[in-house]
């Protein structure tokens, strides 16, 4: 199976051929079908899958480049991840015209204040940092139709549940919810049950 059989629209697969990815991995193969089809989806898998582009790539086609209010929202566990997934998606975003950005705590708030009111269609951020954006009316939940919760059992272990739990509120139940993980500790088959509508679950 190429990109091109899963239904990646020729901008994204031009990017994808410039950064090397030739074939799509196991769990790009499984999963991107699911996702184009907007169904939310429980991914099991390890780091080092390929799961940014899992996420990244049909988000990016299924969302409006020119919305200036979020489409997508990507919460992560740590700073690191959150300013190499928006990395990984101005890459496969390169043929492309969105904007996208990543929020995180002890960055400096006035200039992703700045990012966000110039319009950003996907943002990228950590819970806390993300909660207090949507809080001060700087991050706009309303047209949020991709919600991804990265290292949902890492977010869990820091601490970030009641956080998650009070963004997910906020977004329009009108939506794809993705959540990937190494493990499935008893506190996500709540927010799996509760959150996410009859999801599919692929394990790799
Ligand atoms: P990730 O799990 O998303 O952090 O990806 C792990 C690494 O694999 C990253 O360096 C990606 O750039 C790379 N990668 C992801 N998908 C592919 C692919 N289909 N072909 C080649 N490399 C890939």
């Amino acid at each position: 199976t190429s990109f091109s059989e899963l239904g990646i629209s020729p901008p994204i697969l031009k990017a994808l051929e410039e950064m090397g990815f030739e074939a799509p991995t196991e769990v790009q193969k499984r999963a991107i079908p699911h996702i184009l089809n907007k169904e939310d989806l429980i991914v099991m898998s390890k780091t080092g899958s390929g799961k940014t582009a899992v996420f990244g790539v049909p988000m990016l086609q299924l969302t409006d480049s020119k919305a200036l209010e979020p489409q997508g929202l990507i919460l992560t566990p740590t700073r690191e991840l959150a300013v190499q997934i928006d990395n990984d998606i101005k890459h496969y975003s390169k043929y492309l015209s969105h904007r996208t950005t990543a929020v995180y705590g002890q960055h400096n708030i006035n200039i992703e204040i700045q990012a966000l009111a110039k319009g950003a269609s996907i943002v990228t951020g950590t819970p806390g940092r993300v909660f207090d954006h949507i809080q001060q009316g700087n991050l706009k939940t309303k047209h949020i139709g991709f919600l991804v919760l990265d290292e949902a059992d890492r977010m869990l272990d820091m601490g970030f549940l009641d956080q998650v739990v009070k963004i997910i509120k906020t977004i329009p139940k009108d939506r794809v919810t993705l959540l990937f993980s190494a493990t499935m500790p008893h506190e996500m088959h709540k927010i799996c049950r509760n959150y996410m509508k009859n999801p599919v679950t692929i394990e790799i």
